[in-house]
């Protein structure tokens, strides 16, 4: 692909490992898993001690949530990243959390161990530089009608600013297909291992909005040689306030987690090759 000078593909395939709080995103698999939206303070931490158990590495939550509404719930914002910071505090786990303005990047990296930027705001070039700029690993999930071309367009954005660390994150796509929210590209895995030397993640939340579809499609990442998953856990999802369909409970999860630490040794006695 024309110039990407950063984020494209190394000579002889090398792949970058992302070191974030002790965590290495690029290699094994990395879980972040958490609810779609903080809450409350006993809602993220009963949820932050539960993925943890289940062994997630991370937690995720939104405190400023991109909504399609603007009389949806927009997130805590502040008060939603001090709940996040104890929920740090609490359980070690590092926080993964969106940031959707411009002004917010360097206080909410104040917070966060990872800066989300979401689907809505992929091509936000502004937001991306001054992400660039704030050093911080920065979470870049797919445009929802973004090519591959363009997303690795938007991770150079960041990486031209002097920032290496850059996570890509599959969140699938709009397509004719009404069945489900969105159509998960697994295809993208390969597609991001063959062009860019970047750890590429799949969320299978936003990815399928379907409860049961979560399972299956964090398995096949795992099978098409992913980095690591984003998933939405919420210790009671009918109440959410938020995306309440597509949340697992913390029981869902640690039985989900079980399957995907077999396939990953399945694959690591498979070895991977034709996902290189
Ligand atoms: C999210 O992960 O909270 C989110 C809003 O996802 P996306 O940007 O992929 O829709
Ligand atoms: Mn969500």
């Amino acid at each position: 692909m024309k110039n990407l000078k950063l984020a494209g593909a190394r000579p002889g395939g090398a792949r970058s490992v992302i070191e974030v709080a002790g965590v290495r995103i690029g290699e094994g698999l990395v879980v972040i898993a958490g609810p779609c939206s903080v809450e409350s303070e006993e809602q993220t931490l009963r949820t932050a001690v539960a993925v943890k158990e289940a062994g997630a590495a991370m937690l995720r939550g939104g405190a400023f949530k991109p909504r399609t509404s603007p009389y949806a719930f927009q997130g805590l914002g502040l008060k939603g990243l001090k709940i996040l910071d104890k929920a740090r505090r609490e359980t070690g786990l590092p926080i993964v959390t969106e940031v959707i303005d411009t002004r917010d990047v360097s206080w909410v990296g104040e917070y966060a161990d990872i800066l989300q930027i979401g689907a809505r705001n992929m091509q936000n070039f502004s937001l991306l530089r001054e992400a660039g700029k704030s050093g911080k690993p920065i979470l870049l999930k797919r445009g929802m009608h973004s090519t591959l071309e363009e997303w690795l367009n938007c991770a150079e954005y960041i990486l031209a600013e002097g920032n290496d660390k850059v996570i890509l994150c599959e969140r699938g796509i709009r397509t004719f297909e009404t069945y489900t929210r969105n159509t998960l590209d697994l295809s993208m895995i390969p597609a991001v291992r063959a062009t860019s030397h970047l750890p590429i993640l799949v969320d299978p939340s936003h990815g399928t909005g379907i409860l049961g579809m979560i399972g299956p499609m964090s398995l096949a990442a795992v099978a098409a040689g992913v980095d690591g998953l984003e998933i939405e856990v919420h210790i009671d999802p009918a109440s959410a306030q938020s995306d309440k369909d597509q949340q697992l409970d913390p029981a869902a999860f640690a039985r989900l987690m079980d399957r995907l630490r077999r396939m990953r040794a399945f694959m690591d006695e498979l070895g991977d090759e034709g996902t290189k």
